[in-house]
This record gives structure tokens, sequence and C-alpha cells, in this order.
């Protein structure tokens, strides 16, 4: 599944919808990214995001505070941007030093802002399946499913994961569209024979090459989200490329789509927020 064509599809559509709000509004779409410290994956991931958001005519602010930054001040300076009526979305680069309560911090970001679906409101939401935003990995897999016509009906899902952004709400969203959903973790027993069974599998752990192309079921659909140091996901892509019907690669698979996601949830929120319609 060619991530880099889809997510290219989306944020055409992206730079159209933020001319005319330009247009309608004489204002940008604008998305602040909150960076704590000064971590070289993350100073790239958010990098990126502004380069693609200024790119597609949207603002972009970037916070960066030095990683001894309490709770307490980063709490203040996401509660400052929640109340900026200039900020339509707010990121909080995901990990924040250790000493930080990343929680307490993803909650001070104002729901109609969540733009990244880090809140419990926007779980909470997407779980009920009611209107908010997305947790952006895994709105972006299922619209790759979505562009490659894969129906989950009924399908096996496989979910390699529980982390609050990725994991669980990935588990939620094929949940949401009539997959039977299995999540795996640390503790599962035989991963090995979880995964044989599955029709769909989504690979979020953070261990490269950790699923093999031998535990596949022929036929499977493979997404990794795994982003390993040396551009290697979580799959072991050679081997399990002979075995799926479809899969991702990385790069170039899950990560496109991520960003893709974040913009376009950023524009709705400028839409929303200048009460129009999208
Ligand atoms: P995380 O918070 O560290 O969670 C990892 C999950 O994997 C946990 O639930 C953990 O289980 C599970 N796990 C660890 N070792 C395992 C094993 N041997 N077998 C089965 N499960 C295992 O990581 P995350 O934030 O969800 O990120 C996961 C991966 O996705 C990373 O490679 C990250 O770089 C990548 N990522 C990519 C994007 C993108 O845009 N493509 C975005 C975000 C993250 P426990 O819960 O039991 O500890």
């Amino acid at each position: 599944m060619d991530g880099s064509a889809v997510a290219r599809e989306i944020l055409a559509r992206v730079g159209e919808r933020t001319m005319a709000f330009r247009n309608r509004t004489g204002k940008k779409p604008c998305l602040a990214a909150v960076l704590v410290g000064d971590d070289p994956a993350s100073v790239t991931y958010v990098r990126m995001k502004a380069n693609r958001s200024r790119k597609l005519g949207l603002d972009s602010r970037e916070v960066v505070l030095p990683a001894r930054t309490s709770t307490r001040e980063l709490v203040d300076v996401i509660g400052g941007l929640s109340g900026d009526p200039d900020v339509h979305g707010i990121l909080l680069q995901h990990p924040v030093p250790s000493h930080i309560d990343e929680r307490a911090a993803f909650e001070a970001i104002a729901p109609h802002k969540d733009v990244d679906g880090v809140t419990m409101h926007s779980f909470g939401a997407m779980s009920f399946g009611l209107p908010g935003f997305v947790s952006c990995t895994p709105g972006g897999i299922l619209r790759l499913l979505d562009a490659y016509e894969v129906d989950l009906r009924g399908m096996n899902a496989v979910v390699v994961g529980r982390s609050p952004i990725l994991g669980k709400p990935a588990g939620m969203l094929l949940l949401a569209r009539d997959a039977t959903v299995t999540f795996c973790h640390s503790r599962t027993a035989d991963l090995a024979s979880v995964i044989a069974t599955a029709d769909v599998v989504v690979a979020a752990v953070g261990q490269p090459e950790l699923v093999r192309g031998t535990w596949l079921k022929p036929g499977a659909v493979v997404l990794d989200a795994g982003y390993n140091p040396g551009n290697v996901g979580d799959v072991a892509f050679a081997e399990a490329a002979e075995r799926a019907s479809l899969i991702t690669p990385v790069p170039g698979g899950v990560g496109p789509m991520t960003i893709a996601v974040l913009l376009d949830q950023t524009v709705d929120a400028a839409y929303a927020q200048a009460g129009l319609r999208p």
C-alpha cells in the first residue's frame, strides 16, 4: 500500500481547502506544535510537520521548550494555546521527558483543537462513534484501508500494541468497521499463533521486525506503524510481502498518512472554529 501516494491526494485537497479558508476569512489555518527537549527524532518530526504545513499555505507555530520544563509550565503553555483564537490546532510531540506527566499535558489541549486526537475526550468520542478528531496514525491506517477498498466487516483484526495514541484507538476504529478485534501486547503468551488468525494485522510496537512473515495467514493485509532507527518497521517486510495480499512499506506507508490526517484535521478545526462548513 502506497501511503505516500494516498497522502499526496489527501494533502492536495488540504491545500485547496486551506486556500478557500483564506479567501473566506482572510486568515490561515494555524497548527501549533509544542516540543519539549531536543530529542533528534522529535525535532525532525516537528520540522517535517511545520514544513509541510507551510507548503500547503497553513500557518505553523513551533513552541520549543527546554527539557527541564515542569508539568505545570507545560500545562500553562498548552492552556495558553488552547485559549488563543489564532491557533486552530495543537500538537504536543510525543514522547515528552519522563519527569513530565504526559497525560496531564495532553488533557490541557482544548478538545476542539485536539487535531492529533490525543485527549480522553477525543478517544471517548471516537470510541462512541461521535464526531471529533481521531488519533492521527490510526486514522491514517483506516484511510489507507479505505483507499485500497478493504472491506473490514467480519475480518479478524489483530493489533499488536496497546498505547493510548496508537494501538488502542486503532483497535476501536477497526471495531467500528465491524472487524473482530484482538489486542496483543508485551504479555501476550504466543504472539505468532494469534497473528496466524489475522486477516488484518496492525503492528504498533516499536521493535524492529518483530512480526515475521512466516507468522502471517496467506493473503493477510498488513499495516506497519513501527518506525525504528534505520527506517525499519515492526514487520519483517521482505518475508511478509511474500504472504500478504497488501502491506505498507517503511518508510512510505503509515508515516505519510499520519501527517496527512493531522493537517486535514487542522483545516477541519479552522473551519469549525470560524463557524464555516468545511
Ligand atoms: P509504545 O507506547 O511504546 O507502545 C508499544 C506497545 O507495544 C505497548 O503496548 C507494548 O506492550 C507493546 N509491545 C512491546 N513489546 C512487545 C512485544 N515483544 N510483543 C508484543 N507487544 C509488545 O509505542 P507507540 O507510541 O504506540 O509506538 C509504536 C511504534 O509506532 C513505534 O515504532 C513508533 O515509532 C511508531 N509510531 C509511528 C507513527 C507514525 O506516524 N508512523 C506514529 C506514532 C508512533 P505493553 O503495553 O504491554 O507494554
